[in-house]
């Protein structure tokens, strides 16, 4: 069986010795030395000013909008994973949704300011399968309505935008640590600034609100992480060039393979240092992809339809018209593609996608 994704998993033997420190000082979790050295390592590595490790990446959405202040109406893309705007709601905000970029996949900026009203008070935007965003035009937009601005980074672990980590556009980004994702500590996420005086306040938010023992500095909830987590964060961060590597590795002969497949591919855009963190097609109909993912299945091969349906279907949100981010979700498919995933199971999916066009 071949699955969209499998966890990256490292020998056994590395995550216990972990362990052995764990049970050694019997500190499990509350902000322990691993988060803190995983927080250290991750910050290093990704090249942030500031970052703070949460229990996921939903979570990771809330304290952001909290930690802004974000009130009524917030701009955001109908074309991304459901806590993108299932964040929104709950904490409170309607999510107003504004089409996006055929060819980037991303939320089209051109057509931000038309639904700006005196209700709205941020953008959140996902950088989809990694693509960064349009962030200038973002950031001018922000700016002229005094807007603020969170990046819903999930898929962006690692990836670049004109030599400066993605994850420092806006005033913050959220990151996962997924199992399903690039980079894993089984369940986690971040969030990332350049401001001080936001990381402080987030690092309260994450902690109950605690502000020392005994008093609160309002309403926090509990976003920490373990330290079974951030074990697992250190391990696979000393394996994360590899798994990139590998990804770029397939990609390049998925694009080989899949060379006479009618299919379109996302635009990564100028100035964009990517990840590989998925590899998606877009097929001309989505009767085609239905018919794909039959045969795939019947092969024991289970790619997803990442991201069906559109946002904007939601039952809990108002109705905006976005046709291109509808059209698209019907017609768009993540083909499996994972660290020890093998040539041969890309020559053999490639030859059933091509048999299914053929036919
Ligand atoms: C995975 C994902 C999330 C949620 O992250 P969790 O760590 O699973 O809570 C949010 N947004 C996007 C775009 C995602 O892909």
């Amino acid at each position: 069986m071949i699955n969209v994704t499998k966890p990256f998993l490292p020998k056994l033997e590395e995550y216990v010795n972990y362990l052995e420190g764990v049970w050694d000082r019997n500190w499990l979790t509350n902000n322990g030395p691993l988060v803190n050295d995983l927080e250290l390592k991750l910050k290093e590595y990704l090249g942030v000013k500031h970052f703070l490790y949460l229990s996921n990446g939903t979570i990771a959405l809330q304290i952001a909008i909290k930690a802004l202040g974000i009130k009524g109406e917030v701009i955001t893309t109908p074309f991304s994973f459901v806590a993108t705007t299932s964040s929104i709601v709950w904490e409170g905000c309607r999510p107003v949704f504004v089409d996006i970029d055929p060819k980037t996949l991303n939320i089209d900026p051109a057509k931000i300011e038309e639904t700006i009203t005196p209700q709205t008070t941020a953008i959140l935007a996902t950088h989809v399968y990694g693509n960064p965003c349009d962030v200038e035009a973002i950031e001018i937009i922000a700016k002229k309505h005094n807007l603020k601005v969170i990046y819903d980074g999930a898929h962006a672990f690692g990836v670049k935008y004109k030599g400066r980590s993605v994850y420092e556009y806006g005033d913050i980004a959220t990151a996962s640590f997924h199992a399903t994702k690039l980079y894993h500590t089984i369940e986690g996420g971040a969030v990332m600034t350049t401001q001080p005086e936001l990381v402080k306040q987030m690092a309260m938010l994450r902690n109950f609100g605690h502000h020392g023992p005994e008093t609160f500095d309002g309403v926090g909830i509990n976003g920490k992480n373990s330290e079974f987590h951030a074990a697992m964060g250190l391990v696979n961060l000393k394996y994360i060039e590899d798994i990139m590597l590998s990804r770029k590795t397939q990609a390049g002969q998925y694009d080989i393979a899949l060379a006479n497949l009618k299919v379109t591919r996302q635009y990564i855009i100028k100035g964009a240092d990517w990840n590989y963190s998925y590899y998606p097609v877009i097929f001309e109909t989505e009767e085609q992809l239905l018919k794909s993912v039959e045969e795939l299945n019947a092969n024991w091969i289970y790619p997803r339809r990442y991201f069906y349906p559109s946002l904007s279907k939601l039952d809990y949100v108002d109705k905006y018209e976005v046709p291109v981010c509808e059209d698209i979700a019907k017609r768009v498919l993540c083909l499996p593609m994972y660290h020890s995933m093998k040539k041969e199971d890309i020559d053999f999916i490639a030859r059933l996608l091509l048999r299914v066009q053929n036919n």
